[in-house]
């Protein structure tokens, strides 16, 4: 789910992604890279403003002011929460939430996702859930967020109601 930050290792934060381009953000080093297709250009964010830190590309201009805003938007809030299926991208009822976990439940992939709040980061998609065959209960699918997180989003899921 997560690209890692080159510099420290840390998931790095996708703030926008269309077509080959993307905007990625290293919350805990500052390291923004824009993704052009196979090039990769990395900056340093530092008060307010991009600092280029590999050689140029033409193409990249056009994409300092809104990455610079996207960036400035984060920074301020996190990533806001948005109950979307990470499966088909559709907007699905919230079936649970916490302080730090909200569980959505899509009912055309037949498939949750467990959102947590992560400091510095705001609300991101942490894995998977579904039911089990005999449709008793649900159970975690496929987990991505960070380890020590695992415990609190299992417990959230199992302890769902069951379905009806
Ligand atoms: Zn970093
Ligand atoms: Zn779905």
């Amino acid at each position: 789910m997560f690209e890692r930050c080159a510099a420290d290792g840390a998931d790095l934060v996708s703030l926008h992604h269309q077509d080959a381009v993307r905007y990625l953000f290293c919350p805990s080093c500052s390291m923004a890279v824009l993704v052009l297709g196979g090039n990769r250009l990395r900056y340093r964010y530092r008060k307010g403003d991009l600092f280029l830190l590999d050689p140029d590309d033409d193409r990249a201009l056009p994409h300092l002011d809104p990455f610079r805003d996207a960036i400035a938007r984060f920074v301020r809030t996190g990533q806001s929460f948005e109950p979307f299926c990470s499966r088909d991208g559709g907007r699905v009822p919230i079936l649970a939430e916490a302080e730090r976990v909200k569980l959505v439940w899509c009912a055309s992939c037949r498939l949750g996702t467990a959102y947590v709040a992560r400091l510095g980061y705001g609300w991101t998609v942490a894995g998977t859930f579904g039911l089990e065959e005999d449709g008793s209960k649900y159970s975690v699918r496929d987990y991505r967020g960070p380890d020590d997180m695992y415990a609190l989003i299992e417990s959230a899921v199992t302890g769902l109601p069951k379905p009806a």
